[in-house]
């Protein structure tokens, strides 16, 4: 099992225990008061769950490489020092831990930015001052300061960061690289930066020291790098003395997702290995690996000689020992809906995982052994009952699950047929593993009632019943054309050509997506090359960036997306995806109409007011996506009988309500019951 991916990698001077980098991500740990003792936990959990090779999150060389206002930085012996409680954590559990360094250039959210020339990003306000060109000599130094106080704070290594449209990347190409002196004009110039870093580095760690370079490899923006250029880079870092390259896709102002749960899985790993063979370094690929046999089949495939992955590190910090004990059925997956992690980081929240509340909260929340066992009753299976179940399980307990329907998941049944969601079948997979594991006493197609919990002698009882559908209020709202998303979407109700969702929340915007497709041709998160076609990537790389017009698959439906207010639709879908279910729906033509007043459903279709105008749409069916009311009907008997209740997920509460708060209040729970 899994053979390539757990076999060791000799880099010469050490040795890593199997090909699996847990990538870089950036936390937001760093930044908080006792933020680097709690780094060291996470980080040592992880290289006691077996990792081969851990990369912090990117670490800023000088004060204008800082992603944002307080962002982490390395530039005194004093610092360094600190970072030691990490490289011992770490090193205690066996594993090698390398440091990021990343200069963010133009993207540095905060007034001191700069760049290589002042040209704005897209997706900042900050304009970047120009680098001199001592000011250039000068922050090559800084990374090399950098990488030699890594090695004092006793790092295995550092991570060039030189992808995602960084400092280094926008030296590299001439879209953000207009200079005309020594570090700007013809190729060789644009990549003499990172090479003088490199350059700069090595002398400064000596041999013994792992430098990764994380390569641009699929800028995915116009103007990006050819093909060519890229491979020429690779050979040329090769030669200054770098140990692996890494690969890094697309800049952040790109305009294809590259991580987001639409994309398919191991998606880009055709990019990695076009290289293979023309260096004789380590290459590590990346993005949408999630699982031990998606990673064995990418080397299998001779796609690179290592893979890396990030997210999944906060969803199982014990993916790879798992893998190793054949316990893959046991992993929790990461989803990839960046709903805690990225979105988080760009709130500039403490990050976090939607299917693992205690990822970067491991000092605070655990799930010791009980030393006073208790009865427990968990009413429903979504996946705040299933998180709480099965936790509570795992400590000791002795937990009665029950759940209406003849199957677990919940509301997870109906994300999960959403093309481009259909990894959410994992968490389900996931959950039916640990009620196996733990013993949990599962009750299908039981609507338990507040009778017979009573009569149980519950020491606690849990209600985790969820939401209905709110119904909503117009004439003709029992009219046969009316259905609602779980209609559609649980109990598989026809629709017909033409078709008005009401409400535009994310299950309306899911509503859409869902529509949009038919059955007879695969999601294109299910088909690397149907997932490139879609979002015009050329996937012969004819031109620099590899970008393309893109072609997506025509809707079979003709939809109207409405919603009530005014303003942009989908303004509360998540940070880092939202853009990417709006542009996904432009692409299939959904009309999106705002400031809809609802009048009647009728035979003819439905009768709406478009600010203020009357419109008839002549539509089969109007399918309602108008939010939810909490399910908690067995509450209030259960307390005049003096019960021990606790109400989680959407039946505490269905507004703003997703997974991630649902797995989060259950969680907390669990560990105090
Ligand atoms: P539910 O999932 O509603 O589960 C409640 C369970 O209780 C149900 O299985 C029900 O049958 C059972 N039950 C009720 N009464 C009884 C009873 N008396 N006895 C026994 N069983 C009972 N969230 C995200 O975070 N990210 C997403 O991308 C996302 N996408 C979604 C897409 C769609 C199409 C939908 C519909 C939802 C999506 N959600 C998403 C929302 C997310 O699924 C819910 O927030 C989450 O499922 C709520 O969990 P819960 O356990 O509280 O309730
Ligand atoms: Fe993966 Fe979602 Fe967890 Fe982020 S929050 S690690 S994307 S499951």
């Amino acid at each position: 099992m899994y053979e390539k991916l757990l076999s060791p990698l000799d880099l010469g001077f050490t040795t890593l225990k199997n090909r699996v980098l847990m990538g870089s991500m950036h936390t937001n740990l760093e930044e908080i008061p006792g933020g680097l003792e709690r780094a060291a936990v996470f980080y040592a959990e992880r290289a006691r769950g077996q990792v081969g090779l851990i990369v912090t999150g990117g670490i800023a060389p000088n004060l204008a490489g800082c992603v944002g206002p307080h962002a982490a930085m390395l530039t005194t012996e004093e610092e360094a020092l600190k970072h030691r409680v990490i490289t011992e954590a770490v090193h205690k559990e066996g594993g090698k831990i390398c440091l990021q360094i990343l200069h963010s250039g133009r993207y540095g959210y905060h007034k001191n930015l700069v760049g290589p020339s002042p040209l704005r990003a897209p997706i900042n306000r900050f304009v970047p001052k120009e680098l001199s060109s001592e000011e250039v000599w000068q922050t090559i130094e800084d990374y090399a300061n950098c990488a030699a106080l890594a090695q004092k704070a006793a790092y295995d290594g550092i991570e060039i960061m030189g992808s995602e449209g960084y400092l280094i990347n926008q030296f590299i190409v001439t879209r953000t690289n207009q200079r005309t002196d020594e570090w700007g004009g013809e190729y060789e110039n644009r990549i003499k930066f990172p090479l003088e870093i490199v350059k700069k580095t090595r002398e400064k760690v000596g041999d013994d020291f792992i430098i990764i370079f994380r390569l641009s490899m699929l800028d995915l923006v116009e103007g990006g790098s050819t093909w060519e250029e890229v491979v020429y880079l690779a050979k040329a870092l090769e030669k200054v003395g770098v140990t692996i390259i890494n690969t890094g896709i697309g800049w952040h102002e790109a305009r294809v997702p590259t991580i987001g749960t639409v994309v398919p899985k191991a998606g880009f790993a055709w990019v990695t290995k076009r290289i293979m063979g023309e260096v004789n370094i380590p290459l590590i690929t990346t993005n949408r690996i999630n699982m031990p046999d998606v990673a064995e089949q990418v080397l299998q495939e001779g796609c690179a000689d290592m893979v890396s992955m990030a997210r999944p590190f906060l969803a199982d910090p014990e993916l790879v020992l798992k893998a190793i004990e054949n316990r893959a059925e046991e992993i929790n997956t990461c989803i990839a809906c960046n709903q805690a992690c990225l979105d988080h980081t760009f709130e500039m929240k403490l990050c976090s995982c939607l299917v693992n509340a205690r990822a970067c909260h491991e000092t605070e929340l655990n799930f010791h052994p009980t030393n006073a066992k208790k009865k427990i009753a968990v009413v429903g299976a979504g996946p705040a009952g299933l998180a709480c179940a099965t936790l509570c399980a795992e400590r000791g307990h002795e937990v009665h699950l029950f759940e209406a329907e003849k199957e677990i998941g919940g509301q997870f049944n109906m994300a999960k047929v959403i093309p481009g969601k259909e990894e959410y079948a994992h968490t389900i997979r996931y959950y039916s593993t640990m009620i196996k594991k733990h013993g949990v006493q599962l009750s299908l197609n039981h609507r338990v009632s507040a009778e017979e919990l009573k009569a149980g002698n519950f020491d606690e009882i849990v209600l985790a019943t969820g939401v209905t559908p709110r119904k909503v209020a117009f004439e003709g709202s029992d009219h046969a054309k009316v259905i609602d998303y779980a209609d559609v979407l649980y109990r598989n109700k026809e629709v017909g050509q033409k078709v008005a969702i009401v409400g535009s929340g994310g299950i309306g915007f899911d509503m859409a997506e869902y529509l949009a497709h038919d059955n007879e041709h695969e999601s294109p998160s299910m088909s690397v090359s149907a997932y490139m076609k879609e979002w015009g990537v050329d996937m012969t790389y004819g031109q620099g960036g590899a970008t393309t017009m893109p072609k997506p698959m025509p809707s079979p439906r003709e939809i109207y997306l409405l919603k009530r207010s005014g303003g942009k639709h989908g303004a509360g879908l998540g940070k880092t995806t939202g853009w990417i279910h709006r542009a996904s729906l432009k692409m299939k033509q959904v009309h999106h109409v705002s400031n809809v007043t609802y009048q009647k459903v009728d035979d003819e279709g439905f009768h709406i007011l478009v600010n203020g105008e009357p419109q008839v749409l002549h539509v089969d069916h109007v399918v309602i996506c108008a939010g939810q009311e909490p399910l908690r009907e067995l509450q209030a008997a259960l307390e005049t009988a003096g019960q021990n209740v606790h109400l989680i997920g959407g039946a505490e509460s269905a507004d703003k309500l997703d997974a991630k708060r649902a797995i989060y209040q259950a969680s907390h729970l669990a560990a105090k019951l």
